[in-house]
C-alpha cells in the first residue's frame, strides 16, 4: 500500500473547507470526472436513443416509440440540466463528491430504466435485423459505460447490466437457437464487461489517487521551497543584519580608537602637568622644595661617588615682609618673580634653584672645589638682587642674607644641609656680623635654642605668663612723676627672668609680636586709668614696627583707650627710628589719626638707628626720647652728639626724654642742656604694675612737702608758659608747645 501523503499541502492550495480528507477529495475528483466523461455519454445515448427510435417506427406502435424516445430524451435533457448546474455546485467549499455521485447515479440510474424498456417493449416488434442493431447498439453502449462511468463500480456495472441483461433475457426466451446464441453471447458479454468494468475503475480510481498525491507531495515540496525561500531570506537577514552590525562596530571601534588616542594625549599631558605642577612652584617657576630635595639627593649622591664637594646656599630676603604690608601682595608676587629671575641670571646653567617657601631661595652649587667659591657666589647673587627693582612707577630696594653650607662637611643628607645652611643665614640676620654666612656647628645649638624659646613664649601668651613692668618718667626740673613706660616682663619657669631684648625679636620675627603687643596696649592702659590723683600719670606703650605696618593700630588703641575709660592724652606711644626708613604713607596717616585724638607719639632710642633729620621735621610726632647708650657715655664723649639732640628737638619743638639717668651729674648736665624729662634707675627702676599706686603716692607726698605747686615750680625752671588741660579726669601740665604741634 502506497503511504498516504499529508493533506496539509492540498488542503491549503485546493481552498477546501476545514475537515476535508484524503478520501473526500478523491470523491470529488471521481465526481468531477464522471459530470466530465458524461457529456460526450449523454450526446452519444441521445444520438443511439433516437436511431433506435426511428428504427422502431413503422415495426411498433407510433405512439410507443414516442413515448419511449420522449422518456429518453427528457431524461437526457434532465441529466444534461443537471451537469450544467453541477458547475456551479462543485465550486462551493461545502461541496460533497460523494452526494455529487449519488445525484449523477439518480440520473444514470432514471436513463437506464429507460433503456431497459426498449428490448422490453419493441422486442417482439423488431425482426432480426433490428434485433441485431439494438444489440450492436446496447452492446456498444454498455461498452462505452466501462470507461464513462468507470469511476464509480456500482455505475458502471448497473449501467452494463441495464444495457445488456433484458436484451439477453429476450434473445433466451425467444426460443430459437440462434436467438439462445445471441442471449448467451450476450450474458457472456456483461460478464466481460464487469471485469473490464473493474479494471477501468481500479485504474481510474488509482490514477485519481495518484494524481491527488502528487498534487500533495508539489504542495508539499513547494511549501519546503518556500519555507527554504524564507529561510534563504531570513537568512539573508540576517546576514545583512551582521554585516551593518559589524560595520557599525567597526566605526564604533574606530571611533572609540580616536576617543582613545584623544583622551591618552589629553592624560599625558595632564601627567606632564600634574608633574611640572609637583615640581615647580606656581608663582616663579622655579624648583619646588621637594623636586629640589629629590634633585639634591641625586646630586650628594653623585657627589659621594666622586669625592666632589656641594654648597648649598640659602637665601633670604630682608624686610621682604614689609614690602608685602606696605606694598600689597601683588608687588611681593612681582618681587619675588624678579628676585627668581635674577638669582636663575647669576648662575651657571645646571646649577639647581628652588624657592623654599615665602621670601627664601635654595641654591645648590655643585662640583665645588674650594668653599670660599660659594662665598662668591653668594655675594654675586647679593649684588644682583641689590639693584633697584622697578614695580608700579616706584623703585623697591631688596637685600639678602645667605647662609651657606657644604657637602660633606655640614651633613651628608639633603634636609641636613638645608637645614645647616637656614641655620647659617639666620644667624647672619640676627648677628647683623655679616650678610653672607657659612655654617658652624655652634650655630645649630643657638638655633634650637631659639626654637625652644619660640615655643615657649607661645605658651606664656597662652597661659597669661607675661606682665608688664612701669618705669616713671620724670619732669627734668619738677622731678614729678609724668609717665610711667610700660616694659614686658617675662619669667620663664625654667630659665626665671628673660630680657625684653631676648625674646621681643623672637616675637616679632614669629609674628607673635602682634598679639603681644595688643595685650600689652589694653594691660597699659588699665593700669594706667587705675592711676588715681590729683593729676595722674599718662602711660608710655612701645610699639613694634609690625604692629603699625601689618595691623590698624590706630583701630587697636582707640579700643583699649575706650575699654579701659583712660582719657587720649594720657596715652603715649613709642615707636623705634627704624620704622621711619620705609614708606612713610601709611604709617603718616596712622600716627596722625592719633594724634588727632590726642595720643602722644615718642621717638624711642633716637641716634641708635637711621637718625634722620628730614623725618624729625616731617613726621607727626611729640616726643624725642634720647637713648641711654649717649647718656651713659655723655660724661666722655657723647655730649656733644646729645646737644645736638636738643638743639634740634628745641628748633623743631619737639619734647625731650633722656633714657638710664643714672647719677644725679647726668641729671645735672643733661637738665643743664635744657632735657625736659629723666627716666632711669636714680629715680626709678621698672616697677611691678602692683608697686606703681604706693611709688606714686611716696612721691606725690614727698613732692609737697619739698615744694609748692608743681605747676609754679615748672613754671619757674622752664620758663615756659602752663597749660591746664581741662579734658580727661583731671587738669594736668603739658609742656609747653607739644599740644600745638
Ligand atoms: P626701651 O623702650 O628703650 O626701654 C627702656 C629700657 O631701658 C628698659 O629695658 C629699661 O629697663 C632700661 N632702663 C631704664 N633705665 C635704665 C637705667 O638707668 N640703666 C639701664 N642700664 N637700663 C635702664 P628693658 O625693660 O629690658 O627693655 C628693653 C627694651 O625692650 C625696651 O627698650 C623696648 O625696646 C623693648 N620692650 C620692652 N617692653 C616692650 C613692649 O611691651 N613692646 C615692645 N615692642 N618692646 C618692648
Ligand atoms: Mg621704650
Ligand atoms: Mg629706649
Amino acid at each position: 500500500m502506497s503511504k498516504r501523503p499529508s493533506l496539509r499541502g492540498i488542503q491549503s492550495v485546493s481552498g477546501s473547507g476545514p475537515g476535508l480528507d484524503y478520501d473526500a477529495l478523491v470523491a470529488r475528483d471521481a465526481a468531477e470526472l464522471l459530470c466530465r466523461q458524461s457529456v460526450g455519454g449523454l450526446a452519444v445515448s441521445a444520438f443511439a436513443s433516437s436511431f433506435l427510435a426511428y428504427m422502431a417506427l413503422g415495426r411498433a406502435p407510433l405512439w410507443h416509440v414516442i413515448a419511449w424516445w420522449l422518456a429518453m430524451t427528457g431524461g437526457l435533457a434532465i441529466r444534461s440540466l443537471d451537469l450544467l448546474f453541477s458547475r456551479r455546485r462543485r465550486s462551493s467549499p461545502a461541496w460533497s463528491g460523494g452526494r455529487e455521485i449519488l445525484r449523477f447515479g439518480c440520473g444514470v440510474v432514471l436513463t437506464a430504466a429507460i433503456w431497459i424498456a426498449f428490448p422490453l417493449v419493441f422486442f417482439s416488434s423488431l425482426g432480426g435485423a433490428g434485433r441485431t442493431a439494438m444489440t450492436i447498439i446496447l452492446s456498444a453502449m454498455a461498452g462505452g459505460s466501462a470507461t464513462v462511468l468507470g469511476a464509480s463500480l456500482s455505475l458502471s456495472i448497473g449501467y452494463c447490466a441495464a444495457m445488456l441483461l433484458p436484451v439477453s433475457i429476450m434473445f433466451l426466451r425467444a426460443g430459437g437457437q440462434d436467438d439462445q446464441i445471441l442471449g448467451m453471447l450476450g450474458g457472456i458479454f456483461f460478464a466481460t464487461m464487469v471485469l473490464s468494468s473493474r479494471v477501468s475503475h481500479t485504474s481510474t480510481m488509482a490514477a485519481l489517487r495518484l494524481s491527488r498525491t502528487n498534487q500533495g507531495l508539489l504542495i508539499e515540496v513547494e511549501g519546503q521551497r518556500n519555507l527554504a525561500e524564507q529561510t534563504n531570506s531570513e537568512l539573508q537577514t540576517a546576514q545583512f543584519a551582521l554585516r551593518q552590525a559589524n560595520l557599525s562596530l567597526e566605526a564604533r571601534v574606530q571611533a572609540r580608537t580616536v576617543d582613545l588616542e584623544r583622551e591618552v594625549a589629553e592624560r599625558k599631558r595632564y601627567a606632564e602637568e600634574l608633574s611640572r605642577l609637583a615640581s615647580t612652584d606656581p608663582l616663579t617657576g622655579l624648583y619646588n622644595r621637594a623636586m629640589l630635595s629629590d634633585r639634591l639627593f641625586a646630586t650628594l649622591a653623585n657627589a659621594e661617588e666622586s669625592g666632589g664637594s656641594v654648597a648649598v646656599l640659602f637665601v633670604d630676603l630682608d624686610k621682604f615682609k614689609e614690602v608685602n604690608d606696605v606694598k600689597g601682595h601683588h608687588a611681593g608676587d612681582r618681587v619675588l618673580q624678579v628676585v627668581a629671575e635674577r638669582l636663575s641670571g647669576s648662575l651657571r646653567p645646571g646649577t639647581d634653584l628652588a624657592r623654599w617657601g615665602g621670601d627664601e631661595f635654595v641654591v645648590v652649587q655643585k662640583a665645588l672645589g674650594d668653599p670660599h667659591e660659594a662665598v662668591v657666589l653668594a655675594e654675586a647673587l647679593r649684588e644682583s638682587l641689590g639693584r633697584p627693582i622697578e614695580i608700579d612707577l616706584e623703585t623697591i630696594l631688596i637685600d639678602a642674607t645667605i647662609g651657606i653650607s657644604i657637602f660633606p662637611e655640614h651633613g651628608k643628607a639633603p634636609d641636613e644641609l638645608i637645614r645647616a645652611a637656614d641655620v647659617a643665614m639666620y644667624a647672619g640676620k640676627e648677628e647683623k656680623r655679616g650678610k653672607v654666612r657659612i655654617f658652624d656647628p655652634s650655630l645649630a645649638e643657638e638655633l634650637v635654642e631659639r626654637h625652644q624659646l619660640e615655643q615657649a613664649l607661645r605658651e606664656a601668651i597662652a597661659t597669661d605668663s607675661l606682665s608688664l613692668a612701669f618705669q616713671p618718667i620724670v619732669g627734668a626740673s619738677s622731678e614729678q612723676c609724668e609717665a610711667l613706660e610700660a616694659l614686658l616682663r617675662w619669667d620663664h619657669p625654667a630659665r626665671g627672668p628673660i630680657p625684653p631684648s631676648e625674646f621681643i625679636p623672637i616675637a616679632e620675627r614669629s609674628g607673635q609680636i602682634l598679639s603681644i603687643g595688643s595685650w600689652v596696649l589694653r594691660e597699659a592702659c588699665c593700669a594706667a586709668a587705675s592711676w588715681t590723683g590729683e593729676r595722674p600719670p599718662a602711660v608710655s606703650v612701645n610699639v613694634s614696627a609690625a604692629q603699625v605696618l601689618s595691623g590698624d593700630l590706630a583701630a587697636e588703641v582707640f579700643a583699649a583707650l575706650v575699654r579701659s575709660g583712660l582719657p587720649p592724652h594720657r596715652l603715649h606711644i613709642e615707636l623705634t627710628e627704624s620704622l621711619f626708613a620705609g614708606d612713610h604713607g601709611r604709617i603718616v596717616s596712622t600716627l596722625s589719626r592719633l594724634r588727632e585724638k590726642g595720643v602722644r607719639v615718642s621717638i624711642d632710642d633716637f641716634g641708635t638707628g637711621f637718625s634722620s633729620l628730614a623725618y624729625l621735621q616731617n613726621l607727626p610726632i611729640d616726643i624725642v626720647k634720647i637713648d641711654r647708650s649717649f647718656v651713659r657715655t655723655m660724661e666722655r664723649d657723647s655730649h656733644p652728639v646729645i646737644s645736638a639732640i636738643v638743639s634740634i628737638s628745641r628748633a623743631l619743638n619737639l619734647r625731650m626724654i633722656a633714657e638710664g639717668v643714672e647719677n644725679p651729674a647726668q641729671a645735672a648736665m643733661l637738665r643743664a642742656m635744657g632735657v625736659d624729662y629723666f627716666q632711669g634707675y636714680l629715680y626709678a627702676k621698672p616697677l611691678p604694675a602692683s608697686s606703681v599706686a604706693q611709688w606714686l603716692a611716696e612721691r606725690r607726698d614727698a613732692f609737697a612737702l619739698a615744694s609748692g605747686s608743681m605747676a609754679e615750680q615748672l613754671a619757674g625752671l622752664a620758663g615756659a608758659a602752663l597749660q591746664y588741660e581741662t579734658t580727661g579726669d583731671s587738669p594736668r601740665v603739658i609742656p609747653d608747645g607739644v599740644e600745638a604741634r
